[in-house]
């Protein structure tokens, strides 16, 4: 089965764009990428012709976790059996937004890619961390809950206990993730905003804690990806080896200088603080919460936009994790560009960035490139003259994901 696209502009993921470019998908992968006077004789291919041809997107930071409001404590009300319901709309949804792919990192993620890859569920390819490890008190604990109560909690909803304390305990963590099916493992290097006591400036995990889980997932051909808002906590989880900081809040030069010079990628989550800023007071944002996000939020738009001044390699990520909201992710786009991106970086970030936060278990997607994955999409208008084309789900007018028309 041939697909032959004819667009007005291709965009590589990865280079300059093309005007008047033409994508052939043969069954599952690319058979050609280029300029149209280039392009191989097709007489039986299905042609679609449409302004825009680019890959498609990635979203390198979300969770599938089928909770309904802006407070992750939600969680241990409702069962992780309606939670899993909930989160195939989302995967449908995000799909239908040109998502092709998404990096799940703490959340049901590695159960609903599973029921993607069989075909019961229709939705993107998802990289699944199972939980995200935590120390005892650290950002992915229940604070407020007796702590057995919290372990079973984890476990009862992401499938493992996610609590570790110690290097060995740490790297058993690991190792019960990989038993999920992980694909990337996640972890909480500093306190955070969602949750009840702990301080995002802090570091959580020790060196030695860090060095062991950085030590089993790479042995296990993973990368980590470490949730960091404070320096300290930066600084240690590169140290340690970490491939992805997520949110980065108070990036300095120091810590943008050591993340080009140990080639580690950001994941900003920009989608997220704009959107409880706008809408946490309405959707039940936690009061501890609240307070955190006050006194995170003015320094995150500045040390985003200090690490794209300086280089550093951006992924997109947005942080949704509550059911409804995916399908809007296409957003991040635009709030990239916000802090100092072109659209066209933008689109790298949302494309060709989103294997490389996989390391070792990066498939050959993001760009499109001959050989490579056929996961591809079509869009109404130039979203290189506006990027908040690709916001709305409607301009996102064909999505192929492995070759197949999925929209
Ligand atoms: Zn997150």
């Amino acid at each position: 089965m041939t697909i032959r696209i004819e667009a007005m502009r291709l965009i590589p993921g990865r280079g300059d764009p093309i005007d008047s470019g033409v994508v052939v998908l043969e069954d599952t992968t690319i058979a050609y990428a280029g300029a149209a006077g280039d392009a191989p004789e097709t007489p039986n291919a299905e042609v679609v012709s449409t302004d825009t041809v680019m890959p498609g997107l990635w979203d390198c930071h979300g969770h599938f976790m089928g909770v309904r409001g802006a407070s992750i404590d939600e969680i241990s009300t409702i069962r992780p059996q309606v939670g899993a319901m909930r989160v195939t709309a989302d995967a449908r949804a995000v799909l239908h937004a040109g998502f092709t792919s998404v990096r799940e990192v703490g959340g049901l993620g590695v159960f609903l890619g599973q029921a993607i890859d069989e075909g019961y569920v229709e939705g993107p390819t998802v990289y699944g961390s199972g939980g995200a490890l935590s120390m005892t008190a650290g950002h992915g604990d229940f604070h407020a809950m007796d702590l057995d109560a919290a372990r079973h909690l984890s476990a009862r909803y992401f499938g493992e206990d996610d609590i570790v304390d110690g290097p060995d305990q740490a790297r058993a963590g690991v190792r019960r993730m990989l038993r999920l099916g992980a694909r990337v493992i996640k972890i909480h290097a500093s306190g955070g905003v969602m949750s009840q006591i702990d301080d995002p400036h802090l570091p959580q995990f020790s060196p030695e804690e860090l060095a062991a889980i950085v030590d089993e997932a790479t042995r296990m051909e993973r990368v980590v990806a470490a949730h960091c808002h404070g320096k300290r906590g930066m600084m240690a989880a590169i140290e340690a080896g970490v491939k992805t900081i997520e949110h980065g809040t108070y990036m300095d030069e120091e810590v943008a200088d050591a993340m080009k010079e140990n080639d580690v990628i950001l994941v900003p989550t920009r989608y997220i603080l704009d959107f409880l800023t706008r809408e946490g007071d309405r959707r039940g944002m936690p009061e501890y919460a609240k307070k955190k996000l006050a006194a995170t939020a003015e320094y995150h738009s500045n040390g985003i936009a200090l690490a794209v001044d300086k280089g550093v390699k951006i992924a997109l990520g947005t942080d949704i994790w509550s059911t409804g909201l995916w399908g809007t992710n296409g957003r991040e786009l635009l709030l990239l560009t916000e802090v100092g991106l072109t659209p066209l970086q933008a689109i790298e970030a949302g494309t060709a960035m989103g294997p490389e936060t996989l390391g070792p278990q990066a498939p050959k997607a993001g760009q499109l490139r001959e050989g490579w994955d056929a996961d591809v999409i079509t869009v109404a208008g130039n979203p290189l003259d506006d990027i908040s084309i690709l916001s709305d789900p409607a301009n996102v007018t064909a999505v192929f994901k492995g070759g197949r028309r999925v929209k």
